[in-house]
């Protein structure tokens, strides 16, 4: 689908203007983007809405196709969307600060509890305790005492015969004696939403006064997602969302609706199944994989910031017709020192981290400083024709940069194996559609 939108994409590029057709079209395949990617079909209707509104008239930046800008104002909107910057945990001024964690069964509650109190102590120094307040499966107190051992943290649990109430009562003063400063309170879920679960969360909740309640939703849930959120907000009024279960291959669309129709943020995300596995949620790359383009966008913008276009397309042209020398790669550098980290600029071309041979093709800061004085101490001529550097010449070069004569070598090698890696590339090329070059 990211290929439609691309070649939707194509057909406007030139343009100097988008025309309201242009935009009309893009959104179609925008709007089929997010439904395919289970947002809630009402999110999708406002959301076009006001794209369009944006996207028309609106005048091309030099450095981007209209196209690409259409994609960049639809990605922008995305991302405010959910919430543009994520709010960090609210600790209570007076401690223990009580979190509660609620959600479906099998939703990850439990899991999420043990990942995020590793947060808490590894980034945030604080002492939890993890609360078992899942009283109808005796298998979930174990669940989360076999857990609290994995990871090394303290667990409070009074059997299946004590209600959740009377539990997280005695935990939150067993948390004061023992100087534990944060109390998790892991509760229990049903598979559908039901009254009486309701009616336990909100006394747990009078009782605990707690400070964050965690709504935790499995976001290969899709559709569901957004009736279980609603719910779950009306009875409690939770202060962020959990979306876990990212790593399998859902696309996440999820996570708009959800915002969307509670207003409440996504504040964490579940990667895996391992303890390590929570991660802040980052609008941003939500809204890309989302729009399934990998991070072409921030690519685009990073390009757009520091790159004169028509030198990269000069660039790019030399690439192509493997008149390449070892000047324009001086050039290549200093574009893309502009650009950041050149190995982090690779991974975000789709396809591009899975591809041979770009381990070799990893240059580092320092390196480059290197590589750059190299060059540098290079006659003109053995720039363009660096096959003729003989034993003599890299002794010279070597000394006059400052390096070694294997320094010398290995960036020859690197500029030999690069040319070689184009020339596949533009294979590649002659036979699908023109790939863009990363600069
Ligand atoms: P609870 O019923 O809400 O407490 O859910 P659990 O914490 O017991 O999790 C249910 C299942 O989902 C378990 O097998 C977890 O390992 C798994 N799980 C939880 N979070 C994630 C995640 O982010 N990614 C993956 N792949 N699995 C997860
Ligand atoms: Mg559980």
């Amino acid at each position: 689908l990211a290929e439609r939108l691309q070649a939707t994409m194509q057909k406007i590029t030139g343009k100097g203007k988008i025309t309201e057709q242009d935009v009309k079209d893009m959104m179609r395949e925008v709007r089929f983007a997010l439904i395919e990617a289970d947002v809630n079909l009402k999110v999708v209707k406002k959301f076009v809405k006001t794209v369009s509104e944006r996207a028309i008239g609106q005048e091309v930046m030099k450095s981007l196709t209209p196209g690409q800008q259409v994609v960049k104002i639809v990605k922008d909107e995305l991302t405010e969307l959910m919430g543009g910057e994520q709010n960090p945990i609210q600790f209570s001024r007076k401690p223990p600060t009580v979190i509660m964690m609620v959600g479906l069964q099998g939703a990850g509650k439990t899991t999420t509890t043990g990942k995020l109190a590793t947060v808490l102590r590894k980034k945030h120094n604080r002492k939890p305790l993890l609360v078992a307040a899942d009283v109808y499966r005796p298998a979930a107190i174990q669940q989360l005492e076999t857990l609290g051992k994995q990871i090394d943290m303290p667990v409070f649990s009074l059997g299946t015969d004590v209600s959740p109430v009377e539990i997280t009562r005695q935990a939150l003063e067993h948390a004061k004696e023992e100087h534990q400063d944060v109390v998790m309170i892991d509760t229990a879920g049903r598979l559908h939403v039901d009254e009486n679960l309701m009616q336990e969360l909100v006394d747990i909740k009078e009782l605990a006064q707690p400070d964050e309640i965690f709504l935790v939703v499995d976001a290969m849930t899709g559709q569901d997602a957004v009736n279980v959120a609603k719910s779950f907000d009306d009875a409690l009024g939770v202060t962020g969302v959990v979306l876990t279960k990212l790593d399998g291959d859902t696309r996440g669309g999820a996570a708009l609706s959800i915002r969307e129709v509670t207003g409440k943020p996504i504040k964490f995300v579940g990667m895996g199944e391992k303890m390590d596995a929570l991660e802040p949620f980052h609008p941003e790359r939500m809204a890309s994989r989302i729009l399934g383009m990998g991070d072409v966008m921030s690519l685009i913008e990073k390009a757009q910031a520091n790159v004169d276009e028509e030198k990269a397309k000069e660039l790019e042209d030399k690439f192509m017709n493997q008149t390449f020398t070892l000047d324009d790669f001086l050039e290549q550098m200093d574009q893309v020192k502009k650009m950041g980290p050149l190995d982090e600029l690779l991974k975000m071309i789709p396809g591009m981290n899975k591809m041979k041979g770009l381990e070799n093709a990893q240059v580092d800061e320092k390196q480059m400083g290197q590589i750059e004085a190299i060059i540098r101490s290079m006659t003109p001529e053995e720039r363009t024709f660096p096959e003729k550097m003989n034993a003599s010449r890299k002794k010279r070069v070597a000394t006059g940069s400052g390096t070694t004569i294997s320094q010398v070598n290995r960036l020859l090698k690197q500029f030999e194996d690069m040319k070689k890696m184009v020339k596949q590339m533009s294979g590649m090329a002659g036979k699908g559609k023109k790939k863009k070059m990363p600069s």
